[in-house]
């Protein structure tokens, strides 16, 4: 056994690190706040149900685990080769993500986070060195890290249970702080170290809709599974990923005073049949207004932060050290890929925390600052530039290049999602690269294009 952690928050980035943590031969304890969601009742399942995406850099971290538990884990996703674009008059245009039937993979949230909490469940402690057990409806609300000269000293933490008026106190050798974007991990780290903390909140409001499978007998889907749908109105936007029952997850995202200004029957009918024709003959226009009024309206957080750990008695990781805009689909793979990085540094560092959260802190910033400008700056390209001329031009300029140079002309959106050996910020700098070349060529044709017009006309009228 290599020590005793605990892990806050069991989330998705929570289980997975508890997870890896327990296969590498620690003795894990996961607190949760919530009740175990699997004894939730179905209906407040359904108002919370979230697909996410799926892609490259999460499904490493889970095969770095168990190759067999990513397997088991994501057996029911439903491949998505790329965008649909709905137009106003409901024209659907197809914009595939990679040239070599690269794809991303639409998952419940729900059924994610309960595969991933049945597998700790499996962990089987006779064939494994480490442990891993679940405690739920614990609230963490005090940390202490112990006497700060003596690096073995453990950490005590207090938690709150429901129904029950004595906290519990707990020691541990080491933190993982996996409790979300306002993550009280976070907090009293930051009474701690010196941490550099900024949170941002985006004036974009997203509200949960739901299109039901289709009558058609032999078709349960109204429109494809096999891509992510969207419907660009620059300032705002719809989207829809596929559920294997053949329903679809759409999620509105829009500015905060817009979607508030959408409140009675007819003002919501108008400006989806509007905007949106399409997508309210899939939706149905009573369920959607019924939605869109009782659904919550949820904000878009965005935090950075940095230093991530003490010593080598706490780290966060997930959406605690970095919440993002979810536009490049992003958040939780790169909350996963945390998780692979900390157990490699682990591994590297023969165990000794304190140098692998070091290396961590040091390493990840800059990736992390990365994924979070990309983030934010996906949001235009999905609601807007999606349409323009100029980016398919961009788009078939990076395919062509990459077609004709493989390895050497990587399209941004392949690294980030297809690729997982490639850190954020390097793909960032190669893009921008890329970019300044494609200007130049660019640059170059035309001008050559205008010498040679001039040229032409001189000679021909002789000028
Ligand atoms: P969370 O999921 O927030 O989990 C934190 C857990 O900690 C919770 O269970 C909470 O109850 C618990 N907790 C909090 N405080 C305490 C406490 N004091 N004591 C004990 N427990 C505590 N990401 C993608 O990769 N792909 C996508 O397609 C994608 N789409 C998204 C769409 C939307 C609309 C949104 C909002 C996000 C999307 N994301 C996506 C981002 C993704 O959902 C998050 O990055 C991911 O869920 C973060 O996981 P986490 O475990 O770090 O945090």
């Amino acid at each position: 056994m290599k020590g005793n952690v605990a892990v806050i928050g069991a989330g998705l980035v929570g289980a997975v690190a508890g997870l890896s943590l327990a296969h590498e031969g620690y003795n894990v304890t996961i607190f949760e706040l919530r009740a175990d969601p699997r004894l939730a009742d179905t209906e407040d399942k359904n108002l919370r149900s979230i697909n996410l995406a799926v892609s490259n850099r999460g499904i490493r971290t889970l095969r770095m685990i168990d190759p067999q538990m990513a397997e088991r884990v994501l057996a029911d996703v439903l491949p998505m080769k790329g965008r649909m674009i709905h137009d106003l008059k409901g024209n659907q245009a197809e914009q595939l993500y990679g040239l070599y039937g690269d794809a991303i993979y639409s998952i419940d949230r729900g059924v994610l986070n309960e595969n991933l909490l049945h597998e700790i469940e499996l962990f089987d402690e006779a064939k494994n060195e480490g442990s891993i057990q679940t405690k739920f409806e614990h609230k963490l609300v005090n940390m202490d890290f112990g006497n700060d000269n003596d690096e073995h000293s453990p950490v005590e933490l207090t938690f709150r249970r429901k129904n029950s008026n004595d906290d519990v106190h707990l020691k541990f050798d080491m933190v993982i702080g996996a409790d979300g974007a306002h993550s009280i991990t976070r907090a009293f780290l930051g009474k701690k170290v010196r941490m550099d903390y900024s949170s941002q909140y985006i004036d974009k409001c997203y509200v949960e809709l739901y299109i039901p499978p289709s009558d058609d007998p032999s078709n349960k889907f109204s429109i494809s599974p096999n891509h992510l749908h969207i419907w660009p109105r620059v300032d705002f936007m719809l989207i829809a990923l596929p559920n294997t029952d053949g329903s679809f997850t759409s999620t509105f995202f829009g500015p905060w005073k817009l979607t508030e200004s959408l409140r009675t029957e007819e003002q919501i009918s108008s400006f989806f049949s509007d905007q949106f024709p399409d997508a309210v003959n899939l939706i149905g226009e009573k369920s959607l207004v019924r939605a869109f009024q009782n659904n919550p309206k949820g904000s878009l957080l965005q935090v950075t932060c940095s230093p991530y750990h003490f010593k080598g008695k706490c780290i966060i990781i997930g959406d605690a050290a970095h919440s993002m805009v979810p536009f490049y689909g992003q958040g939780m793979n790169c909350g996963f890929e945390d998780v692979r990085v900390l157990t490699e540094l682990l591994k590297k560092y023969k165990h000794v925390s304190e140098d692998a959260f070091e290396a961590f802190t040091e390493t990840r910033h800059k990736d992390l600052l990365a994924i979070l400008s990309l983030a934010l700056a996906n949001y235009h390209e999905m609601s807007a530039k999606v349409t323009s001329n100029l980016y398919k031009l961009r788009k078939a300029t990076d395919g062509f290049l990459h077609k004709l140079l493989g390895d050497h002309w990587l399209p941004l959106y392949t690294m980030v999602s297809f690729r997982d050996d490639i850190p954020y910020h390097e793909a960032l700098e190669i893009e921008a690269n890329q970019h300044r070349l494609v200007s130049i060529f660019g640059g170059v044709t035309i001008l050559s294009a205008s010498v040679a017009i001039l040229y032409g006309l001189k000679r021909g009228l002789k000028i």
